[in-house]
């Protein structure tokens, strides 16, 4: 991997599922990356095509009924290029995933400790006794208390903020260099799911890792990410850090995900009306059904182009594009006297109640 190179970099990726109503498309050309040390949250609504994407970077898709389209060049090799027996070597023992519900994931007929030992001896060649010392000292790490006399523990015998805890030390035991986790923490009470977040983030520090992470809630991503992708209906609507997605938002939807946020006065609900059908989205840009600033030029042709409208950061709207007046969507004011101030530091966006 060259200095220039990100650890994962995505382009044109496009996954299409074949169905008996024809193809459905879940993710329709992406670009995103992301760099050691870094987390990438990529946000949108259920059915945006977020987990699509971040599951065909590994393709653990079935293809067929998928299938997957575009470049993931991981650390300079295009992973949707290479045989599948090395794919299997990237996929466990250099980039991990968690999943939203550890219930599912956990095997409940073997101890937690049988089964972090059987991760780790797949991917090392260690003794039963050193994969019980790593194994221990994963569950200590991850803040298990008194991981040696829960090591023959069983899964029930765990919270559910416990059980997640033990997936990251899964996901840890071949020491990846990519996490990838899907909503790791929807499942997970407030204060359970702040915990897990500032363990991922102390995870990172000290494994070096790159973070691929997937919620619909900006309330976590306000506590997590570095840079953020907005997914609508398999497109990306804007992208930008995470003091420019929450101080300076651009893009409709991106401002209408956020004012859902109690913090910035909605009820928490979401955005009223649905995504379009997936086998047949709609010319033009995919949020304009439901967007309040919807005109006869947004509903032709392709969905805009993304265009810089910040340093960094870059929105999919026909205003923010050749021609086109930003004061229409709102332009640079956001909010309540324009910036919201809501990442400054310490983030004013806590941890959202699911
Ligand atoms: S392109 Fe049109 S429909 Fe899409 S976000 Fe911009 S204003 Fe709304």
């Amino acid at each position: 991997m060259s200095d220039d190179q990100s650890l994962l970099e995505v382009e044109t990726l496009t996954t299409t599922f074949s169905t008996d109503d024809g193809t459905l498309t879940a993710v329709d050309g992406i670009d995103f990356s992301v760099d050691t040390g870094e987390t990438v949250c990529i946000v949108g609504e259920s059915g945006s095509g977020k987990t699509v994407a971040t599951e065909s970077v590994t393709k653990i898709i079935n293809t067929p009924p998928g299938k997957i389209e575009g470049t993931v060049r991981y650390k300079g090799r295009d992973l949707l290029s290479i045989p599948e027996s090395e794919l299997r070597q990237v996929r466990g023992s250099e980039i991990a995933h968690i999943f939203q519900n550890p219930q599912e994931a956990m095997n409940h007929c073997y101890t937690v400790g049988w089964q972090i030992t059987e991760a780790l001896q797949i991917h090392r060649d260690v003794s039963d006794e050193e994969a019980r010392t790593k194994a221990v000292d994963l569950m200590d790490r991850v803040g298990i208390a008194n991981a040696s006399s829960r090591f023959d523990d069983y899964p029930h015998e765990f919270s559910g903020g416990q059980k997640q805890r033990i997936m990251i030390a899964m996901a840890l035991v071949s020491d990846p260099d990519l996490l990838i986790a899907d909503e790791p923490t929807t499942a997970l009470d407030v204060t359970v799911q702040a915990q897990i977040l500032e363990l991922l983030d102390d995870l990172q520090d000290e494994f070096e890792m790159g973070i691929l992470f997937v919620t619909h809630d900006l309330g976590v991503v306000a506590q997590i990410a570095d840079r953020i992708v907005v997914m609508y209906a398999g497109k990306v609507m804007e992208r930008g850090s995470v003091l420019d997605i929450f101080d300076n938002p651009k893009h409709p939807y991106t401002r209408q995900l956020l004012e859902c946020l109690p913090e910035f006065g909605g009820t928490g609900g979401g955005i009223p009306g649905a995504l379009p059908d997936p086998h047949d989205p709609p010319d033009g840009c995919r949020f304009a059904p439901r967007c309040e600033y919807a005109e006869e030029a947004c509903r032709t042709g392709e969905q805009p182009e993304e265009v810089e409208v910040e340093t960094g950061q870059r929105a999919s709207c026909v205003h923010y594009g050749p021609g086109g007046d930003p004061s229409v969507v709102g332009g640079g004011e956001f909010g309540p006297g324009g910036e919201t101030g809501a990442v400054d530091g310490d983030s004013e966006v806590g941890p959202a109640d699911d």
